[in-house]
């Protein structure tokens, strides 16, 4: 008898076979610049924690004083009996520090994205996209019934050209839709632009800030305060609680009329439980130290300039990076493994982004900088990365 679910070993040795499985690895504890992994302390080059914030103490004791007063769980999704104070003040606070009217907390940034924006667009409507969006939006976006478009990557033009064919092509709606910061390049999208072509043909514009917030703008309010935008010009500011705030969570910022469309439509909302208390406890204190601990923000973009003049210096190419995820080019596949092998040998765990995430010529190490890494972790891993880029020819 045939075995029906034999097609998964199949389909999972062919990963094998072209090297892209994932080999995950298993972090020991903390998630800190000097991290355990697989038996190994290493330097941190890859998390997302930019600000350190996930071993902060005052986000700790904010979750550890949650369980006590609030329990473990919530016991609901938001809509039924799951919103509890914490969760109403973690969105006030959230609206307060992003300068928006109002907040709405997701589970996730993904299901943020792939519950709100089939909600945004429907038939006759268009949704234009930049080409190197995250995956999470692809989702949301192929959730839609609208008809797509994608412009290239950060080009203006393009996206005019894109703008115009919509326009003509549909009666309805536009939606223009952008990550901030993009997660491979850590390159800027031009918010301030993108905003500018929107008001010409009427579209609403959506950003995925998931990598800006707490790392652009002031005091790390992201990328509408970066270009000194208002949520006027910007109409959903999403973003997630998982990567500078150091937590977990997805969340959109906007008009209240925003949100409370959002919440009622969301099935992503409606149908998946909401966050324990000690989540949005922790939440809240993140935003807490954003707003009284300027320096954590100062220190990552700090370290983020040293480490890419000292690429730079010795001769690597770092893309068009203008924030502190820093890739290392180096072109073929197989250097980016050799390099971040040659690195985990070192005791510094930087991960090499291949082909099919990036296109086959532009393999690279993507370095993530933490505002908790010192100048000594820095000068150990840029003395690595000469030693073992001038081992493999990178430069
Ligand atoms: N958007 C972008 C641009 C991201 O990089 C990520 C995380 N990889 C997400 C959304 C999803 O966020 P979360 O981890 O909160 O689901």
């Amino acid at each position: 008898m045939r075995d029906p679910v034999s097609w998964m070993r199949e389909d999972y040795e062919k990963l094998v076979e072209q090297n892209f499985d994932w080999k995950i690895r298993e972090l020991q504890g903390p998630s800190t610049p000097r991290a355990k992994v697989d038996g190994k302390d290493v330097i941190m080059l890859c998390s997302n924690n930019y600000l350190n914030l996930s071993n902060h103490e005052r986000l700790k004791e904010a979750a550890l004083k949650a369980i006590k007063s609030h329990g473990v769980g919530s016991g609901s999704v938001r809509a039924i009996a799951g919103t509890m104070d914490l969760h109403l003040e973690l969105e006030r606070r959230l609206a307060k520090f992003k300068g928006a009217e109002a907040a709405l907390t997701y589970s996730a940034g993904f299901t943020c994205n792939e519950g709100l924006i089939p909600q945004l667009v429907d038939k006759g409507d268009a949704i234009v996209s930049d080409e190197l969006n995250h995956g999470s939006i692809i989702d949301g976006v192929r959730l839609t019934k609208a008809t797509r478009f994608v412009y290239r990557h950060n080009d203006m033009d393009d996206l005019e050209r894109v703008l115009e064919e919509a326009e003509k092509e549909n009666p309805g709606k536009i939606l223009i839709i952008t990550d901030g910061v993009f997660s491979m390049d850590g390159d800027i999208a031009p918010l301030d632009q993108i905003v500018k072509k929107g008001k010409k043909h009427g579209a609403m514009i959506y950003v995925d800030d998931a990598h800006g917030e707490a790392v652009l703008g002031k005091g790390g309010r992201g990328i509408v305060s970066h270009f000194e935008l208002t949520h006027n010009d910007v109409h959903f500011e999403m973003g997630t609680f998982s990567k500078a705030f150091g937590v977990m969570g997805g969340h959109v910022s906007g008009s209240e009329d925003m949100v409370k469309y959002a919440l009622n439509k969301s099935r992503s909302w409606l149908l998946s439980a909401s966050h324990p208390p000690a989540t949005a406890a922790a939440c809240i204190a993140a935003i807490d130290v954003l707003e009284t601990e300027p320096e954590h923000v100062k220190r990552l973009w700090d370290n983020r300039e040293y480490f890419v003049k000292g690429l730079k210096q010795m001769g690597y190419d770092t893309g068009n990076s203008q924030t502190p995820i820093v890739p290392a080019m180096t072109g073929e596949s197989s250097k980016a493994v050799e390099l971040s092998n040659g690195l985990m040998d070192e005791g510094i765990l930087a991960l090499p982004i291949v082909f099919p995430m990036v296109a086959r010529d532009k393999a690279r190490i993507r370095n993530m900088l933490n505002s908790g890494l010192t100048k000594e972790h820095l000068d150990t891993s840029l003395e690595a990365y000469e030693r073992i880029g001038k081992k493999l020819g990178i430069i």
